[in-house]
Order: structure tokens, then C-alpha cells, then sequence
């Protein structure tokens, strides 16, 4: 058997490097230039090809490379947010670990909405600008993610008012009004699962979890609210890091078939549905509910806090196992087996 784990070097790139190592697989980076020495300190990768840009990818000479190694891409964040999503689906010859058809469906609003809908888990509800809106809002703008160019509103006329300002200043340009994603801002502790989803022995594992730490939002706590109008301060949601985080027990069985949900709902609208891991990103209310507003269709960057395993993953596995490594093991499996059309794209 001969499959080399390869990966965009960013991102989750030393987890999935590792992990393959751990499972005895062959690693290949894709370094972007001027990273190469920071990847060399790790000595994770058995070889590297340089490249400029994600775009590299779609250079047939690149690929020519991948393509005599045995190259299996292991995509995360930073392909998705790389642009030129059709082309990749389209001009991509190398194998591609995961769904690559469900990519754009994280990028785009639309698709994203349609197919947590489909998974039938609770979901924030979502507004036009136009209606008549009688709780608070999160306001996504177009173009706007990572939590960066967001915005809250207390209701219709606090969203008409902060619209309006924000095209007077030129941040929203004509048209672009019909583009603007406004949906429920639910108050509580948001959470995010690592789930994956094995198409070897259809089983979904919750690998971990972790939330985000996002400024300024987060750091509102530290001052008073008396204050925090005094000094006219307003929530945003740049992410700085990741926190581990263990859910109380009660709360997981939801968990479990909110992925479930999500993994009929993607065989059902973007075949082959999804493979390996994904994301929920999940806000708990005070009454204890769960709201999905967010998935992610391959490794987030949380996973990274659990090189080493995580209390979910100890709990399924007799040995350190990342989601990295997961993903090395299901490739090692699905090759060993004449499998690997089952796990790749
Ligand atoms: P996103 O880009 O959708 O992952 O959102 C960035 C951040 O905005 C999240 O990590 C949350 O803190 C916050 N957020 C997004 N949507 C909602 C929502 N509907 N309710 C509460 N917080 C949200």
C-alpha cells in the first residue's frame, strides 16, 4: 500500500502530519513560501513542495507532483477560504480526503442554511432585513467571516439605523442590502464538537470540543455594563484562540443526533455526504437548548488543543488519538482494504 498524507502547510497542518506520521503513513507539505524553516523545526513532513499561494493547487504540475506521489489532500480552513472552490472541485485531479463538493456549501450563506435546515436540528431563526424584527439580530455582511464584519441589533430599527451608518461610511455598498445575513442572536455559552464520521463503519465519534475565544466579545465580561455603555463599547467577534471545553453529560446525547442530523442531511444534498470530520458550531441558551448556526465540512483549527487526544477521544480509543490522526487512520484502513474511492473525492 502506498498513500501519502499531504496538507496545505497552515492552519491544522502539524496535527495532520502527525497523525499520519503516528499511523505510520508517508506526510507531504504543500509549504507556502517563506514557512518552510518553521515547518522544517517540527521535521514532520517527509517531503515538501513549495508554492505560493492556495491557488498553486490548481497548477497541473503541481498536481503531477501529487499525483506520483500518491497524494491524498488532506483539506482544512485554509482551502476553503482560498476562493475558487468550483475550480477546485472541477480541475483537481489529486484524491482529496473528505467531500470536496461540500466546501462551497460552507462557504455560502444560502447553502448553509439549507442544509442545516435539512439536518432538522434547532437552528436560530432567520430574518429578512425588511421584516418586522423583535429580538436581537447577529448581522453578517457580505463578504464578511472569521466572525469579522459582524454586528449586533436590538431589533428592526436598531438594524435600520446601523445599516444606515455603515453605508454612509461606505462598509456597505448599493446592492450588497440583499446580501446581508441577519439571524437570531441567541445569549449563552457557544460550543463547537469535533465530530467524524466514518463511511468504513458508519459510525459518527464525538472527538472533542472546544469554543472560541473571540474579542472583544468575550472580554466585555471584564468590565461592567455600567461601563461598557459609558464607553459606548459594542460586541465583535474576532477569533484569538480556542479553550477546551467538557460538556455536562446530559447535554450529549443532543449533541450525538445533531451530528447524525447532519450527516443524513449532507448524503441526502451534496453526495457523497460528508466524510471525516466536521463541525457544529452551537450555542447553549440558559434553558439549556442547543442552536446550530454554523458547520464546518472538514478539520477546524480547535482540534488543535488535542494533539494528544481528548476526554472524548480517551474514551473511545486506547491510545492518544487527534483528530489528525483519525483522519491518518481511516486513510490507512480505507487503503489496506481497497477502499479509499469510499473516503476520498
Ligand atoms: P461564524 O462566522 O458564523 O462562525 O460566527 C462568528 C462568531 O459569531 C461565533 O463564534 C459566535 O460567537 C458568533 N455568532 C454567530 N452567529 C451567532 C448566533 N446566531 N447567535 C449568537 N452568536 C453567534
Amino acid at each position: 500500500m502506498r498513500a501519502t498524507v499531504a496538507t496545505i502547510g497552515s492552519h491544522s497542518a502539524l496535527q495532520i502530519l502527525k497523525g499520519a506520521k503516528d499511523e505510520g503513513l508517508r506526510t507531504l507539505l504543500l509549504c507556502i513560501k517563506g514557512r518552510e524553516e518553521l515547518y522544517e523545526r517540527f521535521g514532520l513532513a517527509d517531503s515538501m513542495i513549495t508554492i505560493k499561494n492556495v491557488e498553486d493547487l490548481l497548477d497541473p504540475k503541481i498536481q503531477e507532483k501529487l499525483l506520483d506521489e500518491d497524494a491524498i489532500i488532506v483539506p482544512h480552513g485554509t482551502l476553503i477560504s482560498g476562493g475558487k472552490l468550483d475550480e477546485f472541485e472541477k480541475h483537481f485531479r489529486p484524491k482529496v480526503f473528505g467531500n470536496r463538493f461540500i466546501f462551497k456549501w460552507e462557504y455560502d450563506r444560502e447553502l448553509k442554511d439549507r442544509i442545516l435546515k435539512e439536518a432538522g436540528i434547532r437552528i436560530p431563526q432567520r430574518f429578512s432585513p425588511s421584516d418586522s424584527i423583535d429580538r436581537p439580530v447577529i448581522v453578517k455582511l457580505p463578504g464578511a467571516e472569521g466572525g469579522r464584519g459582524y454586528f449586533v441589533a436590538r431589533d428592526s430599527k436598531d438594524l435600520e439605523r446601523k445599516l444606515k451608518s455603515f453605508s454612509q461610511k461606505g462598509l456597505l455598498k448599493r446592492g450588497e442590502d440583499e446580501e446581508i445575513f441577519v439571524q437570531e442572536y441567541i445569549v449563552g455559552v457557544t460550543v463547537y464538537p469535533h465530530y467524524f464520521y466514518s463511511p468504513l463503519n458508519s459510525k459518527v465519534e464525538l472527538l472533542g470540543c472546544d469554543r472560541r475565544y473571540e474579542t472583544n466579545v468575550d472580554g466585555m465580561g471584564r468590565i461592567g455594563a455600567k461601563d461598557q455603555l459609558e464607553l459606548d463599547l459594542v460586541p465583535t467577534f474576532r477569533v484569538v484562540g480556542n479553550i477546551p471545553i467538557v460538556l455536562r453529560e446530559s447535554i450529549l446525547m443532543e449533541v450525538f443526533q445533531a451530528g447524525e442530523g447532519f450527516v443524513k442531511a449532507s448524503k441526502k444534498l451534496v453526495k457523497p455526504g460528508i466524510i471525516g470530520p466536521f463541525c457544529l458550531e452551537m450555542v447553549c441558551d440558559e434553558e439549556g437548548r442547543l442552536f446550530t448556526f454554523e458547520f464546518s465540512g472538514r478539520i477546524v483549527a480547535g482540534t488543535n488543543l488535542f494533539v494528544n487526544g481528548s476526554p472524548y477521544s480517551d474514551l473511545l480509543y486506547a491510545e492518544p488519538m487527534s483528530m489528525g490522526r483519525r483522519i491518518a487512520r481511516e486513510i490507512r484502513e480505507a487503503a489496506q482494504n481497497g477502499k479509499l474511492t469510499e473516503v476520498t473525492t
